[in-house]
């Protein structure tokens, strides 16, 4: 009898041993990928007197319970009136920088067309601030090599690399002793390989389990990627980036499940004052939750959000029909299922490749 209970008890011991060793090396990450966060001009003006988590709406709890959070910035924080001659010039005040803490923004990336708007005395002032906050950036610093450097963090046993790029602004590229931005031209086949060579080297010498790589490429208000993106892009993934975090287009482009990794071409616009094309919608963006567990992608969540008068919410009603039925629509173009939930407004991106979808007409 003694040696039965004894026994019981050494069982329901390994048992809850294993159980810990399973958690322990299996316990999901979760990430959550936003696209353009731009804080100035309106945003900056309207936004002094409100409250640290305002601007961000009812998507905030989201940002805040990821293991990771990521975002492209378009505007620097500075005193600065060193202007650079250019269309746009998007500045915020240094206090401002209490927006980005409140959401407990974990990285942000600023390899694109804004970080020098206010001239290097701008960029740096932009990055001593993030520094002081605890928010990690990439893709710009004081030389080439911060700028190129990424960052890898540990999530529950996980190493988690993320690097910012941009094809935008070439005279910005950050050099041995000069401030700037990671510059590659994606118009040029032997520069977008020898930027996947550095891609596949970054993966292997930080000894990454996910790698994401955030790039703010191509033109405004497009609604498809080109040919040579979509194709640079699968280059990424075979080099080994696990996650592509596309922005600068401003409105959400179709999201691709290529070689079991996930492509989002564009996430569109997170938070801004930009005038709204009523065709294109720029209004509309996307907040991307992914999740995995032992470097293998398990969910991918697309929550629709709208920006009104400077702040984001999450897209309800015909917003949310219209974002929803367009993702699928895009997507659908690319070989990848994404299923509407209506109940939740969210949508779940089915994890199969190469599906083909029935046209109308
Ligand atoms: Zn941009």
């Amino acid at each position: 009898m003694r040696s039965c209970v004894v026994g019981g008890m050494i069982a329901i011991m390994v048992l809850n041993f294993c159980n810990y060793l399973c958690a322990g090396q299996v316990k999901e990450v979760s990430l959550v990928l936003v696209g353009d966060i731009m804080l100035g001009r309106l945003v900056d003006k309207m936004s002094l007197d409100v409250s640290d988590e305002f601007i961000w709406g009812d998507t905030i709890s989201l940002l805040r319970n990821a293991d990771i959070s990521l975002g492209n910035l378009e505007n620097v924080f500075t005193k600065s009136s060193e202007k650079v001659a250019k269309v746009f010039n998007f500045k915020a005040q240094p206090s401002q920088i209490r927006f980005l803490k409140s959401a407990h923004f974990t990285v942000l990336n600023m390899a694109n067309n804004h970080s020098l708007d206010f001239s290097v005395t701008g960029l740096l002032e932009t990055v001593s601030l993030l520094d002081d906050a605890g928010i990690l950036h990439v893709g710009a610093g004081k030389n080439a090599e911060l700028a190129r450097a990424g960052t890898v963090i540990t999530r529950h046993g996980c190493r988690v690399g993320i690097l910012g790029v941009t094809d935008n602004e070439p005279c910005w590229d950050a050099g041995k002793n000069k401030p700037g931005i990671f510059y590659i031209n994606t118009a040029n086949a032997h520069a977008r390989s020898k930027f996947c060579s550095f891609v596949a080297e970054f993966k292997k010498k930080h000894k990454l389990d996910m790698f994401i790589l955030s790039i703010h490429w191509g033109p405004n208000m497009r609604l498809r990627p080109s040919k040579v993106f979509r194709r640079f892009a699968h280059q990424l993934i075979d080099a080994g980036v696990d996650i592509l975090h596309g922005h600068s287009a401003h409105v959400v482009q179709g999201m691709e499940w290529y070689h079991n990794r996930l492509i989002c071409y564009d996430t569109g616009d997170f938070v801004d004052d930009y005038a709204i094309d009523p065709e294109l919608r720029n209004d509309l963006g996307v907040l991307v939750r992914v999740s995995w567990q032992n470097k293998s992608i398990k969910c991918i969540e697309i929550i629709p959000t709208i920006i009104k008068n400077c702040q984001v919410n999450k897209a309800t009603g015909e917003d949310f029909k219209f974002l929803s039925q367009r993702l699928q629509n895009l997507s659908g173009e690319f070989g990848t299922a994404v299923a509407i939930d209506q109940i939740k407004h969210r949508l779940l991106l089915v994890r199969t490749e190469g599906l083909t979808f029935a046209r109308e007409n």
